[in-house]
């Protein structure tokens, strides 16, 4: 099946970079897991629409942004990946909003519209991850959440077409968002506010200087591995456990901050899962609480 949906695509028509059997820990933050049959990096919206075109309609699709809340298992992705990174066009539209293109890295987006004197993204400054995986995950800091600002998404669905939705058309929770099946985006309208440039830069640094204080940002890992439970703290929980430095393999519970799992250089996706395993399971057994994974699984065992 794999093969043909290869040879169906008309690679000459296409503008973006194509590979196959492509590692994706060189394309998540754990720098972890096994690789991507197909990957697809398009070079911008209208190369995505074609190269959607040229697969079949049972391939199945992962959409990657920056890897930084993504684990792939180690016997990878029987699929075909669309990195969404080269759709990085940022707009200034009037009335203070911005149109942002899936590929923007969120820091950079918070970084511009405060050089801009827009305010209200600084939030996203220290979030390692692209507008799309704000959207698909309600990404959120200090009080803040992406789905705040969203006057509109702009999806693409496997056949190529686009579309223009209202905030009202998904389910929007705490990390977590749900909406039309099998649609993935590819552009935000964001509503700022004006702001002044020196005040929201300097909130940016205060914001990444806490941040480096506090989180392990010189070791891969992806972030909060579980939400915080209601009126709670996962890396409570997890700390109360005496779970800190735990490892399996080489994946440990960060001695900085107990909801982040670092690979301190070899762990393999197992490693990484199976330490995820080993946390929510004491965390249930000591406190009763079932924690939920805010980071996203995917792919197949080694051994599947
Ligand atoms: C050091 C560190 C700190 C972090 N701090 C925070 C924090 O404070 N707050 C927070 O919320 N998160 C935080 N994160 C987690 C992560 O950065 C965010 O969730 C980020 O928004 C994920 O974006 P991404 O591009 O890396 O998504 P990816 O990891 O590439 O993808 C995550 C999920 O989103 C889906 N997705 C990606 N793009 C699209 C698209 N265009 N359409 C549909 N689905 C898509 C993917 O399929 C996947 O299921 C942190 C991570 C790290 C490593």
């Amino acid at each position: 099946m794999r093969v043909l949906a290869m040879a169906a695509i008309r690679t000459n028509e296409l503008r973006g970079t194509l590979r196959q059997d492509e590692p994706m820990a060189r394309h998540t933050s754990w720098r972890a897991g096994g690789s991507a049959k197909v990957f697809y990096q398009p070079a911008d919206i209208d190369d995505l629409i074609v190269f959607l075109h040229s697969l079949s309609a049972d391939e199945p699709l992962y959409w990657v942004g920056l890897g930084s809340n993504l684990l792939v298992r180690d016997g990878g992705l029987n699929g075909t990946v669309i990195a969404t990174s080269n759709l990085n066009r940022l707009d200034f539209l009037e009335n203070h909003q911005v149109r942002a293109e899936v590929g923007v890295a969120s820091p950079k987006l918070a970084r511009e519209t405060a050089k801009r004197d827009l305010s209200g993204m600084e939030f996203l400054c220290g979030i390692p991850g692209t507008v799309g995986g704000a959207l698909a995950l309600n990404a959120g800091a200090l009080g803040s959440e992406m789905w705040q600002r969203v006057v509109s998404v702009e999806t693409i669905n496997r056949q190529g077409q686009l579309q223009h939705r209202p905030p009202a058309d998904y389910q929007i929770s705490y990390r977590h968002v749900e909406g039309p099946a099998e649609e993935w985006f590819v552009a935000a309208t964001l509503q700022t506010e004006p702001g002044e440039s020196s005040a929201s830069l300097d909130l940016i640094k205060r914001y990444l200087a806490r941040r480096s204080a506090t989180q392990p940002t010189q070791l891969p890992n992806a972030g909060s591995v579980f939400r915080n439970p209601p009126d709670d703290y996962a890396a409570r929980l997890i700390e109360a456990c005496g779970l800190k430095n735990t490892c399996v393999g080489g994946a440990c519970v960060s001695e900085k901050h107990a909801n982040f799992i670092i690979n301190t250089g070899t762990a393999t996706a197992g490693d990484i899962e199976a330490l995820i395993e080993r946390v929510a399971n004491t965390v249930k057994r000591e406190h009763g609480i079932a924690l939920v994974r805010e980071v996203h699984i995917v792919g197949e065992g080694k051994d599947d």
